[in-house]
């Protein structure tokens, strides 16, 4: 029986999380679970799994349903309330938190010596240095969650220091980029929250909107898999069916397929190196009439190309990028700037911020207060024009 944290509990992935533990109560169990402001969900998800602690971020949510709460479980509330989430009767913890918040989370398990699956793709694009580090340091395992990596470490056989020549990241494009240009800069926030291929969290789906997704993902490989940023190439795979692939010396690539769906790479995050069914039917070959791939037009693209220009920098910069991504996305889903404006923002906080080691969580925390702050008060100084 593996204890699982569940931090993120009530988000896209946390829910999918408890869906894999619901089918296989004799495997897992939830030990402590953890989230933002979803009060009635976070109540009904305590009720049905009885974690030993759960935690709300969102104190004013929390006095909403506290009286309706089991008493067996213990809580915690307030912004930092999450940490008490990781507690030491867990196995594993499940990073499924969005944004900057996730690299504590992961710094306070490889602290406590406990293995991560990791959903978290913002704590490894700000920290992965030191996260990678520490984690090698303490000999804790990072499981990925994150379905593109998923597809890696299992062609890699789950061994990541297994050698390659390079690696092939799959994108399905988002809604967006058969679009001009001219097209995409009049894209509204309904049009940019319906993904083609996956159903997602408000945030990620943004981020595959404009593919900053993939950029932070070209972050997240070069950190999980310790490999340059110049032997990670991406393509364009709109069926969403090949979810990535690895390039060996002698001209093999080996790649993984399957439906799209996150049960896959949750799970497995959960078993590996077994795996044990899921409910995603079998890949039926004869049907698929056809697999596309397509270069990335980077011209459409600019937080794409953002992305890569800060990981080839290094130090704070791939933080400044997510920052500021992150800060500009909630914006745009608050409707204060425009889809095409999300790129301005981030490359306004690159260009602003000097670049140094990114070894501390402290110089890491005092960049993501400095990137929130210069957009926010672009956007404030735009809004009052
Ligand atoms: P969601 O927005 O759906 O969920 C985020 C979760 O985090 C919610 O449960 C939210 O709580 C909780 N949360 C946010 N901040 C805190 C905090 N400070 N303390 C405690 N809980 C917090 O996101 P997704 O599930 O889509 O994504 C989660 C992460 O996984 C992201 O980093 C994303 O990039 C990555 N990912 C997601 C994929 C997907 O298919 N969704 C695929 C690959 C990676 P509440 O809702 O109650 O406020
Ligand atoms: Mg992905």
């Amino acid at each position: 029986m593996k204890k699982i944290a569940l931090l993120g509990s009530t988000g896209s992935i946390g829910v999918q999380v408890l869906g894999v533990v619901s089918r296989y109560p004799e495997l897992f169990s939830i030990v402590s679970l953890s989230a933002g402001s979803n009060a009635e969900l976070f109540r009904e998800q305590v009720k049905a799994f009885r974690p030993k602690v759960a935690t709300l971020k969102d104190a004013s949510a929390f006095s909403r349903v506290k009286e309706n709460l089991p008493t067996t479980t213990t809580y915690a509330v307030g912004e930092d309330s999450v940490l008490s989430a990781i507690v030491e009767e867990a196995d594993i913890v499940v990073v499924a938190v969005v944004g900057f918040a996730g690299l504590q989370c992961v710094l306070k398990a490889i602290e406590m010596g406990k293995p991560i699956a990791l959903a978290n793709k913002e704590s490894l694009c700000c920290g992965g240095e030191l996260v990678t580090r520490l984690a090698k340091e303490k000999n804790v395992p990072i499981y990925p969650v994150d379905s593109e990596h998923s597809a890696i470490w299992q062609c890699l056989d789950f061994d990541k220091t297994r050698e390659c020549v390079s690696l092939t990241l799959t994108a399905s494009g988002g809604p967006f980029w058969r679009l001009t240009k001219e097209e995409i800069a009049g894209v509204t926030k309904a049009q940019a929250l319906k993904h083609p291929t996956w159903n997602m969290g408000a945030k990620i789906t943004i981020d595959s909107a404009t593919l900053a997704n993939k950029g932070l993902e070209v972050m997240e490989a070069r950190y999980l898999f310790d490999i340059p940023e110049d032997r990670i190439e991406v393509v364009i795979h709109p069926e969403s069916i090949v979810h990535s692939a690895v390039n060996f010396a002698d001209g093999v690539t080996m790649a993984q397929m399957s439906y799209p769906n996150m049960e896959i790479p949750i799970q497995l995050a959960l078993t590996a190196p077994s795996r044990i069914p899921t409910t995603v039917k079998k890949l039926d070959l004869a049907t698929l009439s056809q697999l596309t791939f397509y270069p990335v037009p980077e011209e459409k693209f600019p937080c794409f190309h953002l992305a890569r220009q800060a990981l080839k920098a290094g130090g704070v910069l791939p933080c400044a990028y997510s920052v500021a991504n992150e800060a500009a996305v909630f914006a745009f889903l608050r409707e204060e700037i425009r889809f095409s404006q999300i790129p301005y923002y981030i490359s306004l906080a690159m260009d602003k911020i000097s670049n140094e080691r990114a070894d501390t969580y402290q110089t890491l925390l005092s960049v993501k207060t400095e990137a929130e702050r210069i957009v926010t008060a672009a956007i404030r100084g735009q809004l009052c024009k």
